[in-house]
């Protein structure tokens, strides 16, 4: 006898990927509950981040990255013009500047080619600077579509999208644990005021930097199979005054990271950053002291960057599962080929591109869930 769930499928975690994903069950008229720990949505790594829709350039062919980027990022502008949600296709120049650089530059070129992102274009320095007087730079990539995004913006309408379809947020509403029903499906355990259980046929733990927690409350799920979590923290600084660029500027990546760029937010506001610092725990904290290593990297792209201009600004953290000088790893989506639990999916590891693969990841859960 086929098992009466009280829910099709339950999403552990409010931010950009748990939102997409919830979308993606709803719209397939599954009835869907987004279970959020803290009083609002859109409160973890999804609004302390860039808001910077990437185009794919940079990860390696075949990877989740590379895929899921280049297609979510489609599928983030559709989603945005259709919905009016405040967004800038900018677009983004990558800079060598020093002549020594222009290997890596063009290798660049090539892995993006290869990753199928469109409309690139090699400038020289003198090209360049045509498009931002500003930049000091030998050579550059010019990255059409590339752009800036509200990711605010963006999360609330997926919740209303969720709400309007019949699933629901709920909020203040902790995941503490589940345990596998025999013959499928799930008894989800949920903390806070109104503890309570739900039974469900699909789980998906999209909880961001509580994910190896979540995944570890589930019975049965091997603790081999749970990646460790390092802290990636990265922090920000603004600049006061006319913001310098109206592209966004990235210098060469650092290792572990794209490295610290510029972007004009859609506020007009100048901002730098993140850099790549490990921590043992999550700490938003800036501490002033960074902006001497933030002087440094921007003034070889932008050389009239002030003294004393650098003011602190926020800071986030990736859920990164290597650590310092270790390669850098790829997306996990793990499904019951790792950890033994059909109807289960948990992602680790969904630091950048995140954002901007967001739709692309929800997708990609629903499909191998569902279909
Ligand atoms: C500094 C920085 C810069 C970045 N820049 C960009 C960028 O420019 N472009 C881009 O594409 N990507 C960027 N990213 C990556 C992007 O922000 C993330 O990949 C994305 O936001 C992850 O979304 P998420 O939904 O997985 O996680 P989150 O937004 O963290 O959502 C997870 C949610 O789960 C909740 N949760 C956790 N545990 C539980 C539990 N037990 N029960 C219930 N709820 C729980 C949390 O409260 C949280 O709301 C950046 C990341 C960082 C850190």
């Amino acid at each position: 006898m086929r098992m009466a769930f009280e829910t099709d499928a339950i999403v552990i975690g409010a931010g950009a990927v748990g939102l997409a994903t919830g979308r993606a069950f709803a719209l397939r008229g599954h009835e869907t509950l987004v279970l959020e720990a803290q009083g609002a949505i859109g409160q973890g790594i999804s609004s302390r981040n860039s808001e910077v829709i990437h185009a794919g350039l940079y990860y390696p062919t075949g990877s989740l990255k590379a895929r899921l980027c280049v297609l979510g990022r489609q599928l983030l502008y559709a989603y945005l013009d259709k919905y009016h949600i405040a967004h800038q296709r900018c677009g983004k120049l990558v800079v060598a500047t020093e002549p020594h650089e222009a290997a890596r530059l063009e290798a660049i070129f090539r892995q993006a080619g290869e990753n199928g992102v469109e409309g690139l274009q090699r400038l020289s320095g003198e090209q360049a600077r045509a498009l931002e007087p500003e930049l000091n730079a030998t050579a550059a990539i010019l990255s059409p579509d590339s752009g800036v995004m509200d990711a605010h913006g963006y999360m609330g309408n997926m919740a209303g999208e969720i709400s309007a379809l019949g699933g629901a947020i709920v909020i203040n509403t902790p995941f503490v644990g589940a345990s596998p029903i025999p013959g499928g499906g799930f008894v989800v355990r949920t903390g806070g005021d109104a503890a309570t259980e739900v039974t469900t046929r699909y789980l998906v733990i999209a909880a961001g930097l509580g994910a190896q927690d979540a995944a570890a409350t589930v019975d049965t799920f091997p603790a081999a199979q749970i990646p460790r979590l390092h802290y990636g923290k990265g922090v920000y600084f603004t600049c006061a005054g006319k913001a310098p660029f109206g592209r966004l500027v990235y210098p060469l990546p650092i290792p572990g990271a794209l490295g610290t760029h510029y972007r004009r937010d859609l506020g007009g506001q100048a901002r730098f950053g993140p850099d790549l610092d490990f921590v043992d725990a999550p700490d938003y904290t800036v501490d002033p002291a960074r902006a001497d290593a933030f002087y440094d990297t921007i003034r070889r792209f932008w050389p009239g960057l002030k003294d004393g201009a650098l003011v602190p600004d926020y800071a986030g953290i990736r859920p990164k599962l290597h650590g310092p000088g270790e390669l850098q790893t790829d997306f996990r989506i793990d499904g019951a080929e790792a950890h033994g639990l059909a109807g289960l999916i948990a992602l680790f590891g969904i630091e950048s591109p995140g954002l901007t693969s967001s739709l692309a990841i929800g997708d990609e859960v629903v499909r191998r869930l569902v279909d």
